[in-house]
């Protein structure tokens, strides 16, 4: 896996299906909602020592509802 100096995190809540995976894997870059429990993206350009963190919460959404977009 390459390191990039720069990843974009994106979320569609509209996808999103409230299990919370991301918001217990990733705190520092996801939330939840109080009242409906849909993500919250806290951090849409997390630093280099959290990449892995939201590439694996991208992968293991299960409504696909976030995006990671290297550059
Ligand atoms: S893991 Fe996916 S479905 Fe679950 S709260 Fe996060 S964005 Fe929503």
């Amino acid at each position: 896996m390459s390191a990039v100096d720069r990843l974009t995190v994106t979320v569609d809540t509209d996808a999103c299906c409230a299990m919370g995976r991301c918001a217990a894997g990733a705190p520092e870059i996801f939330d939840q909602d109080p009242d409906t429990g849909t993500v919250v993206l806290l951090d849409a350009t997390p630093p280099p020592e959290l990449h892995e963190a939201a590439r694996l919460c991208a992968d293991l959404c299960p409504c696909a509802a976030i995006t990671v977009t290297e550059a």
